[in-house]
């Protein structure tokens, strides 16, 4: 489990290094796809990368530490192009096949979850559409939540997102996601633990919310 707080250049730095795992590296390469400003970001991440390792004397490396760590900067990452308007971001198009409305939607209330295929059982992959003006239960985080927008927007009364945008939310965020004007939101989520509902009625909830 991810256990410290996290930020969007935490995120690029560790993709550039190779090192998240599927559905945290599925969330930064969409990002990276839909934010174009990022994309230079994080590639000055990867020469930064480089740099360092030239920098580091050699006796405080690990054994096998500097063959891994070449091996991850051997080659840079391949980022992907931004899509054409109303399509899925290339990353996420290998685990969307066929169109959206295929995938195993769930409802509840304004809100729809549609869990994507992901090996890794540590990861709750999800993509969440909220109908236009509708929000998420308040709730707060057993761990780390990565949300990144694929359209239109929300505010959950901390920040307000937009496409591209990621929102990170973890055990000391307490907050209510609403979609943001008169479109339907739809993200990409990623959590590491169940959420916890801290709204009116979360006590009758809360046990609908396993995983
Ligand atoms: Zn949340």
């Amino acid at each position: 489990m991810m256990s410290e707080r996290i930020t969007v250049d935490d995120l690029l730095l560790a993709h550039a290094a190779g090192r998240l795992p599927e559905p945290v590296g599925l969330v930064v390469a969409t990002h990276l796809a839909l934010a174009p400003a990022q994309r230079r970001v994080f590639r000055e991440y990867e020469a930064l990368g480089g740099a360092l390792l030239e920098d580091l004397p050699p006796a405080e490396l690990g054994e096998g530490a500097l063959e891994r760590l070449l091996d991850q900067l051997d080659d840079s990452i391949e980022l992907a192009e931004p899509p054409p308007d109303g399509e899925l971001p290339a990353p996420l198009r290998a685990y969307v096949k066929g169109s959206l409305a295929d995938l195993p939607w769930r409802h509840f209330g304004g809100v729809s979850e549609a869990r994507l295929p992901l090996d890794d059982s540590t990861y709750r992959t999800s993509l969440i559409r909220l109908k236009a003006g509708r929000a998420v239960p308040r709730h707060t985080h057993g761990g780390q939540e990565l949300t990144v927008v694929l359209d239109g927007a929300f505010h959950d009364g901390i920040g307000a997102y937009t496409v591209g945008d990621i929102a990170i939310a973890d055990p000391h965020v307490d907050h209510q996601p609403q979609a943001l004007g008169d479109e339907d939101c739809l993200c990409l989520a990623v959590t590491d633990a169940p959420l916890r509902l801290t709204g009116r009625f979360s006590r009758f909830l809360n046990p609908f919310l396993r995983f």
